[in-house]
C-alpha cells in the first residue's frame, strides 16, 4: 500500500467521526434500503396461513382458532417472502430492528376481539 494511501487512512481515523455510534443515547438512522424487520397490522389478518407456507426458515406460526399470529425473531432472515404472499397485505418490512432478547421466544399479536353485533 502507498505511504500516501496509509497515511490518509490514519489521518482519516485520528479526526474522522468514529464509525461506531454511542447506541442507545445515539439511536441509528437506518438507510431506506434496509429491510429492518416484519410488522403485522394484526386486525387484517384472515390466518389463512399463507405467510407460514411461504416462509423459508419456518419463523411463523398462525393459529387460526385462536386468532394469533407469532414470529420467531431470530429465525427471520428478512427475505420478504412472507410480505409479498400475504393477501390481505397486513405484513410490511419495516425500516426498524427488533430489540435484543435474553432468551429465546416468539413475539405474539392477538386478533382484536370482534365487536358484538358487528361483521357477519
Ligand atoms: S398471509 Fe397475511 S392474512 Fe394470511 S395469516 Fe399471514 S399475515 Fe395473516
Ligand atoms: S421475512 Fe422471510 S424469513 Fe422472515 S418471517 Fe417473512 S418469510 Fe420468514
Amino acid at each position: 500500500m502507498p505511504i500516501r494511501k496509509i497515511s490518509r487512512t490514519i489521518l482519516k481515523s485520528l479526526f474522522g467521526e468514529p464509525a461506531t455510534l454511542m447506541y442507545p443515547a445515539r439511536a441509528r438512522v437506518y438507510p431506506t434500503s434496509s429491510r429492518g424487520r416484519v410488522a403485522i397490522e394484526i386486525a387484517a389478518c384472515i390466518f389463512c396461513g399463507l405467510c407460514r407456507r411461504k416462509c423459508p426458515t419456518a419463523a411463523i406460526l398462525v393459529n387460526k382458532e385462536k386468532k394469533t399470529w407469532e414470529i420467531d425473531r431470530l429465525k427471520c432472515i428478512t427475505c420478504n417472502a412472507c410480505v409479498e404472499a400475504c393477501p390481505k397485505k397486513c405484513l410490511a418490512m419495516r425500516n426498524k430492528y427488533a430489540a435484543a432478547q435474553t432468551a429465546r421466544q416468539n413475539e405474539k399479536f392477538q386478533a382484536p376481539e370482534a365487536k358484538p353485533g358487528a361483521g357477519g
